[in-house]
């Protein structure tokens, strides 16, 4: 059976990286990310990103080689599609940790994901994980407290939204939509048909 692909959005500060880290492992990969962006102290390229420039993203972008991309304050982000297709393919589920107009776009080309959002308990809570993570300027975290309004607004388009109050709750919901998707009706049809041959 195809893998499930899984979009986990949520404003920067939200919290998804902590999530996501207790959701991989297994056949659940995490679909690493090229970006523009410059390395954060402890980011290792090809493991949190592929650090690329400007340039070698727009070219990535002409070969058709993204999924998916966007700018985001400034910086290119985007999904690499090969081995998103090569893992579906092998009966992969993959997380595709991105933002939200790059969920749109994965929304549609690829309308059988699962789109999950993570929606910080408060803004005041948003903005203290932001300014605790000490890694980013005042105005660059202000840019992002702007950034991650007008992205709650759109949680609306989102198939579940999961609060990111107590981390292990955050892990649990998202297991059990993992889950739940997984028994769904239409990617088990197969089964349905084996029964029934066997009957
Ligand atoms: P950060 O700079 O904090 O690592 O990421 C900034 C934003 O870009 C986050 O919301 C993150 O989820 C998003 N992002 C990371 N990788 C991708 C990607 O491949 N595509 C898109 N569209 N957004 C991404």
């Amino acid at each position: 059976m195809k893998g499930l692909l899984i979009i986990i959005a949520s404003p920067s500060g939200g919290g998804k990286g902590s999530v996501i880290k207790h959701i991989i492992g297994g056949s659940t990969k995490y679909s690493v990310s090229a970006t523009t962006r410059k390395p954060r102290p402890g980011e290792i390229d090809g493991k949190h990103y592929f650090f690329v420039t400007r340039e070698e993203f727009e070219k990535m972008i002409a070969a058709g080689e993204m999924l998916e991309y966007a700018e985001y304050l400034g910086n290119y982000y985007g999904t690499p599609k090969s081995p998103v297709e090569k893992w579906l393919d092998e009966g992969d589920d993959i997380i595709l940790e991105i933002e939200i107009q790059g969920a749109a776009q994965v929304k549609e080309k690829m309308p059988e994901c699962v789109s999950i959002f993570l929606l910080p308990p408060s803004m005041e809570i948003l903005e203290k994980r932001l300014t605790g993570r000490g890694t980013e300027t005042p105005e660059v975290i202000k840019g992002r407290i702007e950034v991650a309004k007008v992205e709650i607004e759109e949680a609306r388009r989102f198939d579940y939204i999961v609060v990111n109050d107590r981390l292990e709750d955050a892990v649990t919901d998202v297991k059990a939509i993992i889950t739940a998707e997984k028994l769904k009706y239409r990617r088990n049809e197969e089964i349905i048909e084996r029964v029934l041959k066997d009957a």
